[in-house]
């Protein structure tokens, strides 16, 4: 194991290095979400204006009205775009491309010395708010160990991630979620789970356990973003957006959109990617799970997807494990296509 800052300056993911940022930007403004399970704080950012969608009614009632803008009347407001990083903090790609995210915005260049002008004039054109929560599970964070899991093994992975049940054993995937919360079954628990042993992404999403779920959640509704991005880490699958579970069709439609507008970008990269076709809907069991993705969407409307980035592992399947430079890249492939995509015309409803 080693630190990859030390390998590479540009991969900032220890919640000390995050708080630094948080607290040197100069642009961006900083908020408390809520306290940990452990007892710590989870800050977030925002640039650009809080947006005014003048709401009578939460989403679900609007819904039942038929019209989504008794929630939100979105006519002549700019997007907010909401970016989540470390749901699991075992997957910290998506904390090290926010982190290079802060420096682009703060300074015009990212942890690298680089300009991204592509990135920025996209952000610029679109004028959208901002909604950044750079470390949403801190307990994990605050117990993960390594910075990440590039040149590591899977059974590294594993028990950074899930940790060890009380015979030693590892806390296999999916077997891992058999028991929740964790917490009372395990040896060690991993950077999954928040200090309860819970994992956020099954949290009970209509009565969660945790003050992390219910503080995202809270906020969602609060800010009413077009889209929400919950940057996630997969083993070394070609980086994607999931399609996610019990949501509409044009919401389908529009994360396929966003993977295929990601994917041209990143392929202009030279990055592999694999996007996915909007689902069918068989009859099918067990049925998928009602994730914290799904549960965001159903609380503000939002286009809300898990993005999953390969995490540069010593291969054990022999596929395709990227560097840290492209997980970066690719990273910036799905903010430019986030910021281009005209996201009302995604959300017809919304423009009534
Ligand atoms: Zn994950």
């Amino acid at each position: 194991m080693y630190n990859t800052d030390t390998v590479y300056p540009f991969w900032r993911t220890k919640p000390q290095q995050v708080w630094d940022m948080l607290h040197s930007l100069k642009k961006g403004q900083v908020h408390h979400l809520c306290k940990s399970a452990g007892g710590y704080d989870i800050p977030y950012a925002t640039y650009g204006e809080k947006q005014d969608y003048r709401g009578t009614a939460n989403y679900n009632s609007a819904c039942g009205a038929r019209n989504p803008k008794y929630y939100a009347d979105r006519e002549g407001r700019k997007p907010t775009i909401m970016l989540i990083g470390a749901t699991h903090a075992q997957e910290l790609e998506g904390v090290m491309a926010l982190m290079n995210l802060f420096s682009l915005l703060e300074t015009g260049r990212d942890l690298r010395g680089e300009k991204v002008p592509s990135l920025l004039a996209a952000y610029e054109e679109c004028g959208c708010r901002l909604v950044i929560v750079p470390i949403h599970n801190m307990d994990g964070r605050m117990r993960c160990e390594p910075d990440s899991m590039l040149g590591e093994t899977h059974q590294f992975m594993r028990y950074h991630g899930q940790g060890t049940w009380k015979d030693g054993t590892l806390c296999e995937w999916p077997d891992c979620k058999t028991v929740h919360p964790l917490k009372d079954a395990v040896d060690f628990l991993g950077a999954y789970y928040n200090d309860d042993g819970v994992n956020l992404m099954h949290d009970d999403q209509f009565c969660p356990m945790a003050e992390e779920t219910k503080a995202i959640l809270r906020l969602a509704k609060d800010e009413c973003p077009e889209a929400i991005l919950a940057l996630h880490g997969g083993s070394n699958v070609p980086n994607c957006l999931l399609q996610t579970s019990y949501v509409p069709d044009y919401i389908h439609k529009a994360i396929r959109l966003l993977a295929e507008e990601t994917a041209a970008l990143a392929e202009a990269r030279g990055l592999p990617n694999r996007v996915d076709p909007v689902p069918d809907k068989p009859e099918s069991f067990p049925p998928p799970s009602f994730n914290l993705t799904t549960a965001l969407h159903h609380v503000c409307g939002a286009v809300s997807c898990s993005y999953e980035c390969n995490q540069g592992m010593i291969d054990p399947w022999g596929r395709y494990a990227f560097t840290a430079e492209e997980m970066l890249l690719h990273h910036y492939s799905l903010f430019e296509a986030a910021f281009r995509r005209p996201w009302k015309e995604l959300t017809p409803f919304f423009c009534e």
